[in-house]
């Protein structure tokens, strides 16, 4: 059994040893994305399970491990952690953790120590928590980032967000219930068999997948009736998380609704850009300043590829670039608001209602001061511009009710529905309103074509032809 080793500051360290015998148990928050990422993690050997758990006693291991002040994805993600250990399915001797670590101001940079805490009271300190990050915080000799995990993991990232995207805008409206989910789990594969074939990671090769999966979502039968979009926008992991958020994509489904939800290539571009900012606001070694900068290109750039792939299907609706979601942010906020989702939050919403989706889900956690301030405070800010924005901020922590949280997003889908009624009934009456015109135009121009056939007639030399062709002509009008 691999030994436990320490480094100097008392931190259980992953060893190599560990990498071979240790389960690495990850929490989910994306589905799909993450569904990828811990594949590719098991092409590099790990062996790796991934928590779908989604009951009741995470959020009471939460409060039992985790001060019930510290903001509840913190509360969930260590919850469900703990709740697997001690569910028995693990030996607690050959298991591992594995959490990500932001390297931002914001506490997910301290979730790691939260959940050391959580763990040793919980009598499990001899379980080693790996750390993910591309910042250099925490290093483990048994798990290493090497240049081709990472573009795995960054493209099964760049992947996911299409897939979901298209896969949101086929869902709802499939005729063969179903279909939208084969598709999508076709897809994960298909890209997880070139991963291992090292294809699929590249420009080119990405270019031709991003065609094929747009085609092949552009070929699901739908019915296209018309539904209310619905943005879901917040604090990244209640946002994503079915967890987090109360399985709401499945509640704004089951309410015949088509949820809306931002990918998370924004959200890395956001992280990135936040280092040129800083760069900027506070200086920067111009060597680190042009990495950054190479690497926000290289990311921006598949996000165009991915826009372009998209839009040359007018069925669907593709996202805007980076750039334009923080140029529209520039009115609002400053680009040193970058704790938590920051202008980042701001500008998904402002997105979301230049494109005509104006009813939102703003994903509020308990806890969270930073996207309070950023989603919720922006609110008023937001309606002040467009009052047609119809955007509701929901709370979520440990003591909110399903139930709750879901009232108050019926009452913001009954003023959708009214706005839609109210749109469709007078495009109705415009419709009804130029078909009259048109047909009272048709009427004219047929009569007066008669009356011009009588004129002629009128100068017909022969009376009694002409007087039967008046009356069948008469009869006629
Ligand atoms: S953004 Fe909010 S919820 Fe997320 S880690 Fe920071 S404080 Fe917690």
């Amino acid at each position: 059994m691999a030994k436990l080793v320490y480094d100097k500051n008392g931190r259980l360290i992953f060893t190599k040893e560990m990498k071979e015998e240790y389960t690495i148990l990850m929490p989910q928050m994306l589905p799909v994305h993450f569904g990828m990422m811990k594949r590719c993690l098991e092409m590099e050997g790990y062996k790796v399970d991934m928590l779908n758990t989604n009951h009741r006693a995470i959020v009471n291991t939460g409060l039992k491990y985790v001060h019930n002040d510290t903001c509840y994805p913190a509360l969930l993600v260590i919850g469900q952690l703990i709740e697997a250990i001690q569910s028995g399915k693990y030996d607690v001797n050959k298991t591992a953790l594995i959490i990500t670590q932001t390297g931002g101001g914001c506490r997910a940079s301290n979730y790691i120590h939260l959940l050391r805490k959580a763990l040793k009271k919980a009598g499990l300190d001899k379980i080693p928590v790996i750390s993910i990050n591309l910042s250099g915080l925490e290093k483990n000799p048994g798990f290493k980032l090497n240049l081709k995990l990472i573009m795995r993991l960054v493209y099964s990232m760049v992947y996911g967000d299409i897939i979901v995207l298209l896969a949101n805008q086929c869902r709802p409206y499939e005729i063969e219930k179903g279909a939208t989910d084969k598709m999508v789990e076709f897809w994960e594969n298909e890209l997880l068999a070139q991963f291992e074939k090292s294809e699929g990671l590249g420009p080119s090769s990405f270019r031709e997948n991003l065609a094929r999966i747009a085609e092949d979502f552009a070929n699901i039968p739908v019915a296209r009736v018309p539904k209310v979009r619905v943005g879901v926008v917040g604090e990244i992991y209640i946002k994503y998380s079915p967890l987090g958020n109360n399985n709401l994509e499945d509640f704004l489904l089951s309410e015949g609704c088509e949820p809306v939800v931002p990918g998370l290539i924004d959200f890395i571009l956001f992280k990135i850009d936040n280092r040129l900012v800083d760069a900027d606001l506070y200086g920067s070694n111009i060597f680190k300043r042009a990495v950054v900068g190479l690497l926000k290109k290289y990311i921006s750039a598949r996000q165009h590829e991915l826009i372009a792939a998209v839009r040359k299907y007018p069925q669907f609706r593709a996202p805007e670039p980076f750039e334009v979601i923080k140029e529209n942010v520039k009115d609002y906020l400053g680009y040193g608001n970058k704790m938590g989702e920051g202008w980042l939050l701001t500008g998904e919403m402002l997105e979301l209602i230049n494109d005509g989706i104006v009813d939102i889900v703003c994903t509020q956690p308990f806890g969270c001061l930073p996207n309070h301030i950023v989603g919720k405070g922006m609110i008023r800010a937001i309606k002040n511009h467009h009052d047609d924005a119809n955007i509701v901020a929901i709370d979520y922590d440990a003591g909110a009710t399903k139930i709750n949280q879901e009232n108050r997003i019926k009452l913001m889908l009954s003023n959708a529905r009214a706005r839609m009624e109210k749109e469709s009934g007078s495009a109705a009456h415009t419709a009804a309103k130029a078909a009259a015109d048109a047909d009272a135009e048709a009427d004219k121009v047929y009569n007066q074509s008669l009356d011009d056939e009588d004129a002629r007639i009128l100068d017909l030399p022969d009376m009694d032809v002409k007087d039967d062709i008046l009356k069948n002509s008469e009869l006629n009008k």
